[in-house]
This record gives structure tokens, C-alpha cells and sequence, in this order.
């Protein structure tokens, strides 16, 4: 018998992994707590690869359609009112116009230099927002500004019903 030093729960030696590194040749955690162990670690690792990526120009870009797309489909609900059925522009024209964007490539890089403050995170902002992402109605801002932005197109919704 042999109690895991991670569940504290004394079983039998068969439940506990052959370990060489160990005085009595088996691990200290039993096989279950290790087996939760790595998929914990298999997560985190999953994760941290996933925000690696996101932080390359292609990887960035293919969150940020994400984005778009998820606000048009209504799938963020909050703000569905604001985006439900407007236009999207296809997924490889979008990645073609951000590239074509000289101010997509200095905002990435200032938000890099800045260690990826969420503030300076580049978004695409709609210059008139009863219209949709497509071409000539998109621009490239801070995650700052397009809140600020963001907060006077939602004023503006609010007085329409009334007129
Ligand atoms: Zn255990």
C-alpha cells in the first residue's frame, strides 16, 4: 500500500506508475492524479500555443475574423442589436485588405512593443455603422478607441426610436 501524495488516499502499489526516480521505484501520485496531472498540463500548454499564435500577424487576423463573424451572426448576443445581418466580407478578401493595410502592420506593432496591452489591441472598426464589413467601410483603430467610438454609435441607437 502507498498513499498519494496528491489525493491522500492510501491504495494498493498497482495503482501507483513505476518510477526509477522514486526511493520505492513508483511515482507519488497515484495513476489517476497523474493522469489529471498532464491533461491539465496538455491544456495549459494547448493554450499557451493558441496565444502564441494569436500573436503572429495571420494568427491575429484569423481571431479577429472570428470576432466579426461571431458579432454578425448574433452569436454576442449583448451587442447583437448593433451587428445582427449586417454584410461580412469573405474570410480571404479580409485577410487580403489587412495585409494591403499599412495601418494595420504599425498598430500591430506598437501593440506588440507595448506588450500586448489590451487597450492597444488593433481592431476593425465600421466608419458608418449602419453599414456592414466591407470594403471602404472598414478601418483599422485601438481597442480603445473603438470602445470610445463604440459608446457614441450606442447613444446615437438609443435616441433613433424616439424621432
Ligand atoms: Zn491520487
Amino acid at each position: 500500500m502507498k498513499i498519494c501524495i496528491r489525493c491522500g488516499i492510501e491504495q494498493s502499489i498497482d495503482e501507483f506508475r513505476k518510477q526509477k526516480e522514486t526511493k520505492d521505484g513508483y511515482a507519488n501520485q497515484c495513476r489517476l492524479c497523474l493522469n489529471e496531472i498532464q491533461r491539465i498540463k496538455r491544456k495549459e500548454n494547448k493554450n499557451e500555443t493558441t496565444h502564441k499564435y494569436e500573436k503572429t500577424p495571420t494568427g491575429f487576423l484569423m481571431r479577429e475574423y472570428r470576432n466579426m463573424e461571431s458579432r454578425v451572426t448574433g452569436v454576442q448576443k449583448e451587442k447583437a442589436h448593433l451587428y445582427l445581418g449586417l454584410p461580412l466580407l469573405d474570410r480571404f478578401e479580409f485577410y487580403d485588405w489587412a495585409k494591403s493595410q499599412q495601418s494595420f502592420f504599425v498598430l500591430f506593432k506598437i501593440w506588440e512593443n507595448k506588450g500586448y496591452d489590451r487597450k492597444l489591441t488593433p481592431t476593425v472598426d465600421r466608419i458608418d455603422s449602419s453599414k456592414g464589413y466591407e470594403f471602404g467601410n472598414m478601418e483599422w483603430v485601438t481597442h480603445s478607441e473603438n470602445s470610445r467610438r463604440g459608446s457614441v454609435s450606442t447613444k446615437r441607437v438609443k435616441i433613433t426610436p424616439m424621432n
